[in-house]
């Protein structure tokens, strides 16, 4: 059977042939992301062809560089030592020395006071405010280091007033809009103004593109209520969430938000170090493992690999141990239809996901066929999360590729708009050729008789040879 949780793999420039894509997307790779931060758009371009060339179901997810502090250039970087003291200053360009390290945000001084903390390079190195003076500040050293170009700073709890979108962002809104990207994953997402300005962007030239909100800071964990509002989806951005708030409020934070976003139908990936010591390493930690078999446990939709698959070692062996963990959590997980998802604007189609879902604990049916215009019926049947998989026949390629990305969603696509009954013929018969399933099985039909509007209007139950002889007759 198709595993149900989704890989999403970060794919960087550097590594990106066709035979390497295509071995990911054999292995379980469902979602393409790329890390525009480090990069330009004609190198995107080169992975977004050879994505392509691999298979046209293959979603792209554009992760952009969003409102973010960085060191600023310095010759060969500052060795920091415990206990000492450094001066630091915000300015665009002037290059770091052993005097004092430059951020790329000329206004940081403003936002810190005494006792704020200064995380650098994933929080390798913190340095504690001790004096605060007009256009600069003293630091303490917490830990030693060597403060490098380029690298991140976090201000953990402190709200920085960057815009929504930088030059570079807009650069990268309008790259996915040009060509046909399905996602673009904003990273530190705020407050739904955040989100807001790149729809603007989006509903300028009238894109389908779809906002997937990084939450990697307090002010976005403080927010998700109005970020869900209007988003597909959210990211747990882990790497930077972790340095932002206390490490150890990361997994309550985690199942909080997991369990928000399946009841209001919202796509949630969990992401960053779930297989990290394979960077180096061909086999896992013991962690690792129960990292993803929990984040499977929790119902997410998505699990993500980034320097694993971008720039490791063994980025096959990753996506392989991803997918066998995947499985074997699958196998193991106790399945529970949550009473708590949200109708949002269709109550009929909850009533009716819902019961097509239970028939699987009920009646033991192994598959569910939807046909779905927007991807919404499929998304309704996704959050209660059954334990078969969804075929789902889309009439709109972008929407097949969207649906990689939801829990237990299999989209095809359909060129011409085929009859309801049609539609489940074709998709059975396909099904029943791949082994997928058998002509006894029973199956469960989610579809509506009443139009494109009106969505889905009922659920049909039925062995599969039934299914496909009530066509003949
Ligand atoms: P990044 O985002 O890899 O772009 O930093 C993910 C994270 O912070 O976890
Ligand atoms: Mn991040």
């Amino acid at each position: 059977m198709e595993k149900l949780t989704k890989i999403v793999a970060t794919i960087s420039d550097l590594n990106c042939s066709v035979g390497f894509i295509r071995s990911l997307h054999e292995a379980g790779m469902d979602v393409v992301r790329i890390n525009t931060a480090h990069q330009q758009p004609e190198q995107t371009m080169d992975i977004v062809k050879n994505v392509r060339e691999v298979s046209h179901k293959i979603p792209f997810m554009i992760d952009t560089k969003g409102p973010e502090i960085r060191t600023n250039n310095s010759e060969q970087g500052i060795s920091l030592e415990e206990g000492e003291t450094i001066r630091l200053q915000g300015h665009a360009t002037k290059q770091s020395n052993k005097d004092c390290i430059y951020v790329d945000y000329p206004e940081i001084v403003q936002v810190l006071s005494r006792g704020s903390n200064i995380m650098i390079d994933d929080g390798d190195i913190e340095l504690a405010v001790i004096e605060k003076h007009p256009g600069y500040v003293i630091c303490r050293v917490q830990n030693s280091g060597m403060v490098r170009s380029r690298k991140s700073v976090n201000l953990p709890g402190i709200e920085i007033p960057l815009p929504a979108l930088n030059e570079k962002d807009k650069e990268y809104i309008r790259f996915a809009m040009d060509h046909d990207m399905d996602y673009i994953a904003h990273s530190f997402v705020r407050n739904k103004k955040d989100v807001l300005a790149i729809q603007e962007m989006l509903d300028q030239r009238g894109s389908q593109v779809k906002i997937i909100a990084k939450i990697e800071n307090q002010q976005g964990v403080d927010h998700i209520d109005e970020i869900l509002d209007h988003v597909s989806g959210i990211m747990i951005a882990r790497g930077d969430l972790a340095i932002e708030v206390p490490a150890e409020r990361i997994p309550g934070l985690q199942a909080e938000m997991v369990k928000k976003c399946i009841r209001r139908k919202k796509a949630v990936i969990i992401a960053t170090q779930m297989l990290h010591t394979m960077i180096d390493n061909p086999r896992p930690t013991r962690a690792e493992v129960s990292d993803i078999a929990n984040a499977v446990f929790s119902g997410t939709d998505a699990v993500m690999l980034s320097g694993e698959t971008a720039f490791g070692k063994y980025p096959l062996e990753s996506v392989k141990i991803m997918t066998k963990t995947v499985r074997e959590a699958e196998k193991s997980k106790t399945f529970t239809v949550d009473s708590e998802v949200m109708p949002h604007d269709n109550q009929i189609s909850v009533f009716l996901s819902k019961a097509a879902v239970r028939s699987i604990q009920k009646l033991n049916t192994r598959a569910i066929i939807t046909d779905t215009d927007t991807g919404k019926t499929a998304r309704y049947l996704a959050a209660f999360r059954g334990r078969t998989p969804i075929y789902a026949q889309c009439y709109d390629q972008r929407v097949m590729r969207e649906l990689a990305l939801n829990y237990g969603v299999v989209a095809d696509h359909m060129d011409v708009e085929l009859s309801k009954k049609d539609f489940i013929k074709h998709t059975l018969t396909r099904l029943i050729e791949k082994g997928e399933i058998h002509d006894s099985d029973l199956i469960v039909v989610l579809a509506g008789n009443f139009g494109k509007k009106a969505g889905p209007s009922f659920v049909e139950i039925s062995t599969a040879s039934n299914m496909i002889q009530d066509q003949k007759d």
